[in-house]
């Protein structure tokens, strides 16, 4: 990646971030900043070997895919690097589709690196980097930095232990070796006690499983099953998600049985019973 480029993947992130709420250093919540900017958010426990996210546009709509069954902070990640692949690639290609090779792997192609430069720079940008040491970590230039420092940095950026590690080297604040030794002591003091010990947020280091739908998928739902399209244990399904079932929507269903079909041939009209809307 050329400086040029990068300095423009630094310039949308900036303006795109200027639009988020923050907290004293980290956005506050990337779902929320992603449904205000008019995308449609899914989020859904997919399991831990599925793809970790996807978007995709369709006709007006952007949708944006991030499976919840990785670790909340993975997920933060993953939905920040869908938003650079919106911001710098959708214009150009209609859909990527995003696992744990695209997102970490080495040999990534040109835009995965970019939608993961997008995100490193939205979640942690260098001049809040700095002004955390600076205000946070008084004796950054004498004793350098703990795991508990790591674990604050996760805590205010929301991001994961290995991304804080990743920012730091890239931005020159430690080095290879200081990496490897906070990454032992990662490994033996484990990010939740970590984060436990600091008061930090612990959900960070867990699969949070969310189901998190927009509503207007309910309208495809219903009318996919008023035309046939799906069976009624898949409507069943969805209306779960909204902790709704069949009789809450009832008056927006189509009854489906042989003897209205049959009547429809009989009369020559459609007598299916298709009502108004929820009140
Ligand atoms: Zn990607």
């Amino acid at each position: 990646m050329v400086d040029d480029r990068r300095r423009e993947i630094r310039r949308k992130a900036d303006s795109f971030r200027e639009k988020c709420k923050i907290s004293r250093y980290g956005i506050i919540n990337l779902f929320k900043e992603c449904k205000r900017c008019g995308y449609k958010l899914f989020r859904y426990p997919l399991g831990d070997t599925a793809d970790l996210g996807f978007t995709l546009k369709r006709d007006d709509d952007i949708i944006v895919f991030i499976n919840t069954s990785i670790r909340l902070s993975r997920e933060i990640f993953t939905l920040a690097h869908e938003i650079g692949h919106i911001v710098l690639h959708l214009d150009k290609e209609s859909a990527f589709i995003d696992n744990h090779n695209t997102i970490s792997g080495r040999d990534v192609d040109e835009k995965e690196r970019e939608a993961n430069y997008f995100a490193a720079c939205l979640l942690m940008p260098s001049d809040e980097v700095e002004r955390f040491i600076d205000l946070e970590l008084p004796c950054f230039d004498k004793t350098g930095l703990s795991s508990m420092d790591i674990a604050r940095m996760m805590s205010e950026f929301n991001v994961s232990y290995d991304m804080v590690l990743n920012r730091l080297e890239y931005l020159g604040k430690i080095n290879s070796n200081q990496k490897l030794c906070l990454d032992t002591e990662k490994t033996e003091k484990r990010v939740g006690n970590l984060l436990r010990s600091i008061g930090g947020n612990a959900k960070l280091n867990a699969a949070g499983n969310e189901i998190d739908i927009p509503y207007e998928y309910l309208e495809y739902v219903i009318y996919n099953y008023n035309h046939n399209a799906i069976p009624k244990e898949n409507l069943e399904k969805v209306l779960g998600y909204f902790c709704l079932n069949i009789e809450d929507i009832s008056d927006r269903l189509v009854v489906h049985t042989e003897i209205n079909d049959n009547l429809d041939d009989l009369i020559g009209r459609h007598q299916k019973r298709a009502r108004g809307p929820l009140p």
